[in-house]
């Protein structure tokens, strides 16, 4: 059976990692550093996200503030509190927890934050800086992938890495900074030979039988089943799906039995994220300062 890829464990590491640069910064007389989450509305998931995020931040020694707003926010009221972030001393970063109510243009809202708070790395010079290989902040569901993999002493130079899903937030970013070759702008890159996947892809199933490192992030429970995995492979699912009130990934646990790896739903790529929010967050800490 497949070794368990612990995200939770691994980003426990991350987070203390983090939390003792936190406490040096303190004890220098520096702002510890602090986290704006702003949600729209009453998402159950959504609150349940921005409630873990601003846990972590709690636990690691960040500030972190939430700002909750109504359903029937205007755009307008919206990107005044962000304005209001943008220029706060005490805030480094800017987190809009997605998705906003339809009558709000989150393209806007995501342009608004200003790209040297933008931990969650949305902002279109943000993803230009990654696209060109010198990242202020890397996205942070992609980080977290590539971390576990480095932090699991899982090589990706030279591998065949299939991903399913060219979304925004996970597919594309992450095809990105697993084909860039590493840099000291760019060291976490993984130098992968990387196929995307996605709706409109014919005979899937084959592609992913090619894969040495599969990594699924559709959002369809269970949509990675044993047939399309090659013996041996890692498999590291994004997917976060619930069915009948039970949290489940992208992949079949039966997968287990063919994989050589396989990341855990829950407890995977869900606390990876959340550690390296954390991280982006320490980061503009330290962007701000200079
Ligand atoms: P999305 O809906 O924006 O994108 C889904 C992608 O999957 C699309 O590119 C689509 O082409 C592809 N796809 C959908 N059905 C497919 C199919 N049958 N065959 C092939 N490709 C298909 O989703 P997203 O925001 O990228 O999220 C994907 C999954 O990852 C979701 O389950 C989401 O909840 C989860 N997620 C988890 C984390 C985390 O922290 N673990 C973070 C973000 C998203």
């Amino acid at each position: 059976p497949a070794r368990k890829i612990e995200g939770i464990r691994l980003a426990k590491v991350i987070k203390a990692e983090i939390a003792l640069e936190v406490a040096r910064r303190v004890a220098d007389g520096k702002h510890p550093p602090g986290l704006a989450a702003v949600l729209v509305g009453e998402n159950p998931a959504s609150q349940v996200y921005v409630r873990n995020k601003r846990k972590a931040c709690e636990e690691a020694g960040l500030n972190s503030w939430l700002h909750h707003l109504p359903a029937d926010t205007t755009q307008e009221e919206l990107l005044k509190l962000v304005h209001t972030l943008n220029q706060d001393p005490k805030v480094n970063g800017i987190l809009v927890q997605l998705p906003l109510p339809k009558h709000i243009d989150e393209e806007t809202i995501l342009r608004a934050v200003t790209p040297l708070k933008d931990v969650d790395s949305f902002h279109p010079e943000n993803v230009g800086l990654l696209m060109t290989g010198h990242p202020r902040f890397m996205p942070c569901t992609p980080f977290g992938v590539l971390q576990m993999l480095k932090r699991s002493d899982i090589e990706t130079a030279g591998k065949r890495v299939v991903i399913l899903g060219r979304s925004n937030i996970v597919g594309k970013p992450l095809a990105l900074m697993m084909m860039q070759k590493p840099s000291d702008a760019n060291p976490h890159a993984g130098d992968a030979t990387v196929t995307v996947a996605h709706r409109g892809t014919k005979h899937l199933k084959e592609i992913c039988q090619q894969a040495e490192i599969l990594i699924a992030a559709i959002g369809v429970p269970n949509f990675v089943t044993a047939q399309m995995v090659q013996p041996g492979a890692v498999v590291i699912d994004v997917g976060i799906n619930s069915v009948n009130g039970k949290l489940c990934g992208d992949v079949d646990p039966e997968v287990g039995e063919v994989a050589a790896a396989l990341s855990p739903v829950p407890g995977g790529v869900g606390p990876m994220t959340i550690a390296m929010l954390l991280q982006n967050t320490l980061k503009a800490a330290t962007i701000h300062q200079t």
